[in-house]
């Protein structure tokens, strides 16, 4: 229903209101059906608003598709950015992986230098009983 327009009922002589839209209207007091002729007002009226219409359409539909495209941008900027944090996490464990590899290997030769203590001494000593014991 748009815009509704007065005029009288040729019959009966009552006010009615059309709906430029309708091609026919029927009178509220007296029940004749009313064709009516359309004005060049009323046509120019009715193609106006079916324009505004049209255009009041495609633009709602432009608005919906830009915001199904800003959707879209948006989760696969999401996609894109959980994609470099799952990727920087995991450098983040390599790193964290070679650090204990070198503390490992740091402890490993302190362990081996220990032994070779360890072994070195009781080896010395022997080695002094044993030549005490020829000389
Ligand atoms: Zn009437």
């Amino acid at each position: 229903m748009g815009n509704l327009v007065a005029m009288k009922c040729p019959q009966c002589g009552a006010e009615m209101m059309i709906d430029p839209d309708h091609e026919f209207t029927m009178c509220e007091f007296c029940g004749s059906k009313q064709f009516l002729n359309e004005s060049d007002e009323v046509k120019a009226e009715r193609l106006r608003r079916d324009r505004e219409t049209a255009v009041a359409k495609a633009n709602a539909e432009a608005e919906i598709e830009k915001k199904k495209i800003d959707t879209e941008y948006q989760l696969k900027k999401d996609e894109i950015r959980t994609g470099v944090d799952t990727i920087r996490s995991g450098v983040d464990m390599l790193e964290q992986g070679a650090d204990v590899i070198e503390k490992a290997k740091g402890a490993l030769r302190l362990a081996v230098l220990f032994a070779v203590i360890l072994l070195a001494i009781p080896a010395l000593i022997v080695g002094c009983i044993i030549f005490n014991a020829i000389g």
